[in-house]
């Protein structure tokens, strides 16, 4: 049975493991024994090598032990290891429902408050004999600085039918079906040095020309679900000197492949011939880094935790996000992913908190999906 003194503790204790993104090496580890002593088959990939981190992903695999052919499936469940800084050293701490820190760290229930329910999940399945499916177990690294460790995760491998992930905010009961494909990159403007002072007619100001440009695109709330920003800049060398160079970072989002490709390619015309007219030239390194999905209501997946939800009387949504998470990358390739809203709240900011009815309903809507799963 569910045992909500065990979740808090787990998460309490969880949440004092630094591990900011690719240094999750502490939380790795502690995994896999929590994993191995679970009866699961443990590995580590190689996804820290690729990407430059102190660990890959830590991977679990418990056999089904169901004897109906229905339940013979491989499914997933996934949450990443790494939190955004400051993550130094947190003192979390428990006000009535709330958990959060002392306000000199993030919590990192964003994603631990996955990880816990997953976890309980487990435990709950070895201690009353759940039947289940094959479950794939997938703890990610680098998931808060470009879904690096899902990007390298090999899941053809394991011949997975559907997953859930469980790494979004909003309460428990919200489930993302629809995410944005995210376009990101560097605009570059060239123009020509001179000396300011003495011949300025002889130069080409790249801020100047790039002000034109900019004045003419389309950025900011672009329509209903497309956004368009630009993030930082930089360019010029001396007071005296007119600007001959400058970089922007660009980024752009949609919930419509279509509509973002056509933003951009208007972006980049617009650069390109208002360059053109004063003899600057242009180039750029923008492209998706991130392709969006969107779920069929039908899929197995999202019948079976809308079930689960409505079994526990929690309120079911299914909902839209503006952000990326690992379920992008996994739907891109074609598995069904879900992303459930696990309550965590002020993420990536010191404030961050998350209530305990929260991390118990989280554990609670995996159990029940694995006791709706056979139905
Ligand atoms: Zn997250």
């Amino acid at each position: 049975m569910l045992d909500q003194k065990r979740v808090i503790n787990n998460f309490m204790e969880m949440v004092r493991i630094s591990s900011p993104s690719k240094k999750e090496r502490k939380m790795a580890d502690y995994l896999t024994k929590v994993l191995s002593d679970l009866g699961l088959e443990v590995s580590e990939d190689n996804a820290g090598k690729i990407q430059g981190g102190d660990c890959g992903n830590i991977i679990g695999f418990l056999k089904s032990n169901s004897k109906t052919k229905k339940t013979k499936k491989t499914i997933f469940l996934s949450a990443h290891m790494d939190t955004v800084v400051p993550c130094e050293a947190i003192f979390p701490k428990i006000e009535d429902d709330i958990i959060k820190t002392d306000g000199t760290s993030v919590l990192g229930g964003d994603d631990k408050a996955g990880i816990v329910a997953i976890l309980e999940l487990l435990r709950v399945i070895k201690e009353d004999k759940l039947e289940h499916p094959n479950l794939l177990i997938i703890f990610t690294i680098a998931e808060e600085i470009g879904l690096l460790g899902a990007n390298s995760f090999e899941i053809e491998k394991y011949n997975v039918s559907y997953g859930i992930i469980l790494d979004c905010s909003g309460s428990p009961g919200k489930v993302i079906v629809k995410a944005p494909s995210i376009a990101q990159g560097k605009l570059k403007i060239t123009g020509k040095a001179a000396h300011a002072g003495i011949e300025p007619q002889k130069g080409i100001n790249a801020l100047v020309v790039a002000s034109k440009a900019i004045s003419a695109l389309q950025l900011g709330k672009v329509d209903f679900e497309t956004t368009a920003n630009l993030g930082t800049i930089n360019g010029g060398e001396a007071y005296n000197i007119v600007m001959p160079e400058l970089e922007i970072s660009y980024e752009a989002r949609s919930q419509d492949k279509n509509k973002l490709d056509a933003l951009l390619k208007e972006t980049f015309d617009i650069f390109e011939k208002t360059c053109k007219k004063v003899g600057a030239s242009f180039e750029h390194s923008v492209k998706i880094v991130v392709d969006g999905f969107m779920i069929d209501e039908n899929e197995e997946v999202v019948q079976k935790v809308k079930q689960a939800c409505e079994n526990l009387s929690l309120p079911y949504e299914q909902i839209e996000t503006s952000g990326a998470s690992d379920a992008n990358v996994y739907n891109h390739k074609n598995i069904p992913t879900l992303n459930l809203a696990i309550g965590m709240s002020k993420v990536h900011t010191v404030e961050e908190f998350i209530s305990i009815k929260d991390l118990i309903s989280n554990a609670k809507i995996l159990i029940e999906f694995i006791k709706v799963y056979k139905e």
